[in-house]
This record gives structure tokens, C-alpha cells and sequence, in this order.
């Protein structure tokens, strides 16, 4: 049994002008251990993906439909007071996106992990500073600097501590939304050699949320790629940079610089994503589609299984 199982999730942000249909429909599982990637362009429904499984969407936001299965049980059926003490944090933690700027400015980098600790756990002050000094040394952060304040840490440290702070109650499974966005490239590499390390040391499950596919590529064990507010195609991270059968999956994988290759031009998808209040009929991505037809403008192609382990929602594939 998979550790989570995301089955029809549907999250709709609920504006004036109507529904804003920001994830429609979407399943996947992640196994005990593995590091799944959401990628797609921004807007695509991922962060909200990642909040739902969390129940940390904003005011707005509305699970309207599906389930979230996390160690057999769906915790959308689960009292707020219970998932709170049971299992947001203690199991299932997120690294959130923007991260550089999440701590508190005015209160101890330390200090901040260390609440999280004992909202969950019954521990004292002492026992939970001792905790924090741990998690520093096994995020790469020197221990001595539990009592720096934020502007005190570089943007590499800060992300350090926010992925001290998400690994803070010994969770499952972890969301990391875009932990890398925002360093440079020297940083992002170590950030990346940080999780995959804690990962194999911890055993974690991740579910990495990236609009980066190169992230993907280095880290994740299987991949799903999302297009407003679909899955459009999953399959192992090498079946999708080997051989990508959906059109958008294709049109990403075209985007991605070579450098050992000859020199071209980098090709882009022509367009932009739609407007979720109103997407278009049939498949979401037909406007931008080259191989688009009166089908694809008329019926939802469905999302099946066409080899194993590969999922795609595409009429020209099924
Ligand atoms: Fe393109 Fe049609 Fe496939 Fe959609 S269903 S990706 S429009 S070929």
C-alpha cells in the first residue's frame, strides 16, 4: 500500500466571479520512500496540491471532491483538532515555497523550530533547544547559531532551517515546494545533495513541487506533470525524459537547455496556460497543442494507465 494516495482531488478557490477550478480531478500515490516531483508550469494547481494534502489551503480554498488516503486512513474525513495534533507536522510536513522569507524576523531562528516541537510534542524548553541544536548539525547548519536571528543566515542557511524546521517531529512524508527557487546555482546544488542525503538517512517520502525539470531529474524516483489543474502524465523520471508521450510533457522536455549538445534554439510552447475560472472544453491544453483536432477541441481525453506504471490523458496516445 502506498504511504499516500491522492485519488480525484478536487480544489477549487472560490471567487466572486465563480469557481477557479486550481487542481480538477487529480490522482497519484507516493510510495514509503520515494521522492515524487509535481512539475508544470507556475499556476498549474501544484502549491495548491501540496496545501490540500496539508489542509492548509487560504480562506478561499475549497477541497470540493476526491480523497487523500495517508497510511489507509482519508484524512479529509479527519477533525481538524485530531489532523492538527496527529498528523500535520508529526507526519506530513511541507517546506513551503518562498521559504527565504517564512521566519518569523523578530524571533530566534532556534527559538522558531523549537515552538514547533513542543506544539506537538510534550517536551520542555530545554529538551526541544537540544533537539534544534541536532537538527542544525544534520542540516549542515553550525549548532552554535540557534540564537541568530534571520537576517543573521544567508539565504542558503535560512533554507537550511526551513528544512530543520519541516523535519522538526520526525515527519512521513515530506512536501518541499520549490525549495530551491530563489539561490544560485552553487547553493541550489547543495540544497539538493541536503535532501536526497536526508532522504536515504531518514527514509522520507518527499513529494518535490517544482516548475524546474532539471530538480526533477536529479532527485525524483517518478514524476507527475500537471497542466491547469490536470495530471496530463506520470510515469518513472526516466520513462519521462526518455521517451514523454503527452504533447506537454514533450514541449517542457524541448525547453530544457543542452549542453552538450549542438547549439539550437530553445523551442517554447507557444501561448500561455488558461484562465481555470473558464478553461477550455475538451483537453485543457488544446489551444497550444501542434497536433490538436475537433476531439481533442470537443471531448476530455481520460487519464489511463497505457503502459505500465505510465499514466497520460491524451487522445492521440490512448
Ligand atoms: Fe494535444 Fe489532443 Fe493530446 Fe490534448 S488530447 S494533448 S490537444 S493531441
Amino acid at each position: 500500500m502506498p504511504l499516500l494516495e491522492v485519488k480525484n482531488l478536487r480544489t477549487y478557490y472560490i471567487t466572486r466571479a465563480g469557481p477557479v477550478r486550481a487542481v480538477d480531478g487529480v490522482s497519484f500515490f507516493v510510495e514509503k520512500g520515494e521522492v515524487f516531483g509535481l512539475a508544470g508550469e507556475s499556476g498549474c494547481g501544484k502549491t495548491t496540491a501540496g496545501l490540500s494534502i496539508l489542509r492548509l489551503l487560504p480562506r478561499y480554498g475549497r477541497i470540493v471532491g476526491g480523497e487523500i488516503i495517508f497510511d489507509g486512513v482519508n484524512i479529509l474525513e479527519v477533525r481538524e483538532s485530531v489532523f492538527r495534533r496527529k498528523y500535520r507536522w508529526k507526519r506530513i510536513s511541507m517546506v513551503f515555497q518562498g521559504a527565504m522569507n517564512a521566519l518569523n524576523p523578530v524571533f530566534r531562528v532556534g527559538e522558531q523550530i523549537a515552538e514547533a516541537i513542543m506544539l506537538h510534542e510534550n517536551v520542555s524548553k530545554e529538551e526541544a533547544m537540544k533537539r534544534v541544536k541536532a537538527l542544525f548539525e544534520k542540516v549542515g547548519i553550525e549548532p552554535s547559531r540557534v540564537d541568530n536571528y534571520p537576517h543573521e543566515f544567508s539565504g542558503g542557511m535560512r533554507q537550511r532551517a526551513m528544512i530543520a524546521l519541516a523535519l522538526a517531529c520526525n515527519p512521513e512524508l515530506v512536501i518541499a515546494d520549490e525549495p530551491t527557487t530563489a539561490l544560485d546555482v552553487v547553493i541550489q546544488g547543495q540544497i539538493l545533495d541536503l535532501l536526497r542525503k536526508l532522504r536515504e538517512e531518514l527514509d522520507l517520502s518527499v513529494i518535490l513541487i517544482t516548475h524546474d525539470l532539471s530538480t526533477i531529474a536529479e532527485l525524483c524516483n517518478r514524476v507527475g506533470i500537471m497542466y491547469a489543474g490536470k495530471l496530463v502524465e506520470c510515469a518513472d523520471v526516466r520513462s519521462i525524459f526518455k521517451d514523454p508521450l503527452h504533447p506537454y510533457t514533450q514541449g517542457l522536455i524541448n525547453a530544457i537547455p543542452s549542453i552538450t549538445g549542438p547549439k539550437t534554439r530553445l523551442r517554447s510552447i507557444p501561448g500561455a496556460p488558461p484562465d481555470l475560472l473558464n478553461p477550455p472544453r475538451g483537453c485543457r491544453f488544446h489551444p497550444r497543442c501542434p497536433y490538436a483536432t475537433e476531439k481533442c477541441r470537443r471531448e476530455e481525453p481520460a487519464y489511463i494507465e497505457v503502459r505500465r506504471g505510465h499514466w497520460v490523458a491524451c487522445h492521440m496516445v490512448a
